[in-house]
């Protein structure tokens, strides 16, 4: 029997994996588009697209045509070559782009490393060692590497991997008064989530960006997006940062820029991004020619007026449906927050910490979703989404929260 064929369910996770997450009970075998089938075969309506990843949907016919393709030509070759596919994504998101450099790796986490990396390396080579400090914001999230977890603003995630790497602060996110007081001379890099996503789906004020902005003008910090979660057209532009209007000196993706094959990038400009020189900083897979080839079809796919334009759309239909949910049901739900097609409700008082329950109901109706902290459900769908999906999601929602006011 070969090893694919033998029998695996939900307790072979239980046996034989280290347990970092909890996952559901259902295991998905299959996906299109929104639609995902379980090993059951029970049908479900996608709304996490696996935390903000497939955002093209699954099994999307032109990656798998660019995935195959690529198959057959070349996988790997090592970064003592360069290669084709690679060469053609960074042209393209470089011209798509405020940056003019492009560093490939493989996760949110490894391209927020990366930027730290060359903040520090560039603070140090442009202003000396004193010029160290970075500033990050309360309830952010940059990934679990043990300097990303550091930076990152959530204690519970790194209670108990201590030492901590240390000239790591943080601000209160969206306090313009916090950041005037600590963005200082010994700052080398600010960071922060245009839109906060794992802390609960909340967006930055223009003003809080465009003041960050001028501390870092101001003090020769490097102003660095993480843009892992609201970047690759989730918010209706390619980068958030183009509808804010407020341009960072590195902008971090991952995510979705592979619609679930594994690539990230760090972008910069060509001032900053000339401090990595060679065999300053490096990764065997980054942006082997697989991983480009998807990323870069992922890049002209959503990267169009028409795309984009409808993704907004969508986001206004998916808004107002989940305000009338709020109207309907404010026993449960509080309020509507997010930008794009990266959504939260936030649980009235008397639900709060109820969050995981609530998506699990969901789930047994037919709908998965995500959750942002105890007290936020997360809705966050493809963003080929149709009208007709928000209203089905509208529809489960409602049998969700009926039976979770009788149950
Ligand atoms: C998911 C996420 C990361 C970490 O990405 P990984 O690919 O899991 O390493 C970093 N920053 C933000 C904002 C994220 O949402």
């Amino acid at each position: 029997m070969n090893s694919h064929e033998t029998n695996v369910t939900r307790q072979t996770f239980d046996n034989v994996m280290v347990p970092t997450y909890a996952p559901s009970d259902m295991v998905p075998v299959r996906g299109s588009g929104l639609e995902v089938w379980d090993q059951a075969g029970k049908h479900y309506l996608d709304f996490t697209a696996g935390i903000a990843v497939t955002n093209l949907g699954h099994a999307h016919p032109a990656l798998i045509a660019a995935l195959g393709d690529q198959a057959h030509i070349l996988w790997h070759v090592g970064n003592g070559y360069t290669n084709e596919p690679v060469l053609r994504l960074a042209q393209a998101i470089t011209e798509a782009t405020f940056a003019d450099r492009a560093f490939f790796c493989n996760s949110g986490a490894e391209a927020n490393e990366a930027a730290f990396k060359l903040a520090r390396k560039y603070a140090h080579t442009q202003f000396g060692p004193h010029k160290s400090r970075i500033i990050s914001c309360t309830h952010s999230f940059h990934g679990r590497t043990l300097f990303t977890v550091s930076v990152g603003g959530q204690p519970k995630y790194t209670e108990g991997f201590e030492p901590l790497p240390p000239e790591i602060a943080h601000i209160p996110f969206n306090d313009i008064d916090a950041a005037r007081a600590t963005i200082d001379d010994d700052v080398c890099a600010v960071v922060v989530e245009p839109v906060q996503g794992e802390g609960g789906v909340i967006p930055a004020r223009r003003e809080y960006l465009q003041a960050l902005r001028d501390c870092c003008d101001k003090t020769g910090a490097l102003l660095i997006f993480d843009e892992v979660q609201c970047g690759v057209g989730r918010t209706g532009f390619l980068y958030a940062y183009m509808g804010y209007g407020v341009t960072p000196d590195v902008l971090t993706s991952a995510k979705a820029l592979g619609n679930g094959y594994p690539v990230a990038a760090m972008l910069t400009t060509h001032a900053i991004g000339n401090v990595l020189t060679p065999a300053t900083h490096g990764t065997t897979f980054g942006g082997n020619p697989l991983a480009a080839t998807v990323a870069l079809k992922v890049l002209e796919t959503i990267n169009t007026p028409q795309f984009l334009a409808r993704v907004q759309q969508a986001a206004t239909v998916l808004t107002t449906m989940l305000e009338n949910l709020v109207r309907d049901y404010p026993q449960v739900l509080s309020h509507v927050r997010g930008s794009g097609l990266l959504l939260g409700i936030v649980l009235a008082p008397a639900y709060l910490g109820r969050a995981k329950e609530i998506s699990r109901a969901a789930e047994a109706q037919g709908l998965m979703l995500l959750i942002a902290g105890p007290d936020v459900l997360r809705f966050a769908p493809a963003l080929i989404v149709s009208d007709a999906q928000i209203e089905e999601a509208n529809q489960l929602c409602r049998r969700t929260l009926d039976g979770f006011l009788t149950g």
